[in-house]
């Protein structure tokens, strides 16, 4: 720990110029202001009064290596030495950016071929939306514009984006959704499903976008988007009926298949991709996060071979891209990155640690505050709830979520809590007695909420 730190004058310095995202900054400043994270290694931070933090949401469902690998940072540093920037504009490109490109392609399922470099998730959303309507546009379809993505779906923050995530809150701030964007409703079968039991659920969920492609018209709808498993939105696990049928539905209507990867791609779910866990198949693949495992910002978007050559052939420029699309450290660092994955068989570990995970999970159904416990790979969700037997919720929702969130952290646990919904995403080396400490520290944190 750095001892000339001062975490009084640290905060006050956050308050003064800081402004977060996704923080309520009056609260913030009444609860005693900022945490200050000032090193990490493994699973584990610290914070600037050198409390040891358990991280389990491998800091926004991207630390899937975990922190502390010091050969993300050589790669980073020897790229920077050799060429700290050069663009992918232009007829120009690096060695890294086309190295990276490569392998994220043989990754993707035989007919996607091609990868669009971008910085984050959001950034990857956006550019979906914008290529696959200049697709239909050239196809002679310009009516075909219209996005189907599901209500409490998360998909970024810049315009496009998070008109395609379908957030209430975030809808009601700055006039969203942007026209061309619909919601339906989530496979979200214990919030939602009724009477179903939750195959039958997972089939009505998924014609609820049958429904609304027959409503506005096949010709008017450009495409689906999902999450394999909703993140953001409390990790919501759809029923295994709920995929297959998404195909069926988006082939049979001509609805291009979004598969949005940014927190189940790079070994999350226990495959390598959340399509494969759920027999998923996409016509665009958005990525990021366990991309470069947060070591650098970079995300990447991989199109199907019959999209890009119907744009390149018929399409001339396509007038979009990034200043640091295919930034030169930021593919060093995500070659790196997978090439640790796949040499350690971190993904391999996840689909071997995860009956555990879920089993230690398990244990915390009988706990008074808890509705359901759901995993699946290094992902999981206890929701809290006002009444167990009648799953009511608590009033207003996300209260008691954001309670329970400050205890954790009081007791030395990074949960995230969304809605009353409080999930966990480690890194995927963690340990099985990691995962009872988590555990143990989850329950003491639901008792203090109690
Ligand atoms: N898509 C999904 C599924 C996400 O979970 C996120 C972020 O959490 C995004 C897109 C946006 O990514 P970013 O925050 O990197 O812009």
């Amino acid at each position: 720990l750095d001892k000339n730190l001062n975490p009084v004058e640290l905060v006050a310095s956050d308050t003064a110029h800081h402004l977060h995202p996704f923080t309520d900054h009056k609260s913030l400043h009444a609860e005693g202001g900022t945490r200050i994270i000032t090193h990490a290694r493994g699973a584990w931070l610290w914070d600037a009064s050198g409390r040891k933090i358990l991280d389990g949401m491998a800091g926004l469902w991207c630390v899937n290596i975990g922190y502390g690998r010091s050969e993300l940072a050589e790669a980073a540093y020897r790229q920077m030495l050799d060429l700290p920037y050069y663009n992918t504009f232009f007829k120009t490109a690096t060695v890294p950016s086309i190295a990276l490109a490569d392998k994220v392609a043989s990754l993707m399922p035989d007919h996607i071929n091609r990868v669009f470099f971008v910085n984050d998730g959001s950034e990857a959303n956006d550019t979906i939306v914008r290529l696959v309507r200049h697709y239909f546009q050239l196809k002679g379809q310009p009516e075909k514009s219209v996005f189907i993505s599901r209500r409490n779906a998360y998909h970024g923050s810049t315009m496009a984006s998070a008109s395609l995530g379908g957030m209430a809150a975030m809808h009601g701030q700055g006039g969203l959704p942007l026209p061309g964007f619909v919601h339906v409703d989530q496979p979200y079968w214990f919030g939602e499903g009724g009477d179903l039991d939750p195959e039958a659920f997972g089939l009505k969920a998924a014609r609820a976008v049958e429904d609304e492609i027959l409503r506005l018209g096949p010709e008017n709808v450009a495409a689906f988007i999902g999450e394999p498993v909703q993140g953001a939105g409390g990790v919501i696990i759809p029923p295994d009926s709920y995929w297959p049928e998404i195909n069926r539905i988006c082939r049979k209507y001509g609805v291009l298949l979004i598969a949005d990867e940014v927190i189940c791609g790079f070994g999350r779910t226990g495959k390598w991709f959340g399509f494969e866990t759920y027999g998923i198949e996409p016509d665009i693949v958005p990525m990021a996060k366990g991309l470069s495992s947060g070591y650098l910002p970079i995300g990447a978007v991989a199109i199907s071979d019959e999209i890009c050559d119907f744009v390149i052939e018929n399409g001339g420029e396509f007038f979009h891209g990034y200043t640091y699309s295919g930034h030169p450290a930021a593919c060093a660092v995500a070659l790196e990155n997978i090439r640790i994955l796949e040499d350690e068989k971190l993904v391999e570990h996840v689909a071997d640690i995860a009956p555990y995970f879920h089993e230690k999970l398990m244990t915390l159904a009988d706990h008074p505050l808890v509705g359901e416990v759901r995993s699946v790979g290094l992902l999981g969700a206890c929701e809290l709830v006002r009444d167990k037997a009648t799953r009511a919720r608590f009033d207003p929702v996300g209260r008691v979520g954001l309670a329970c969130r400050d205890h954790c952290f009081e007791n030395g646990l990074i949960m995230r809590s969304c809605g009353d919904t409080m999930v966990l995403s480690p890194p995927f080396p963690i340990t099985r007695d990691e995962v009872d400490e988590m555990v143990d520290l989850a329950r003491a944190a639901f008792d203090s909420t109690l």
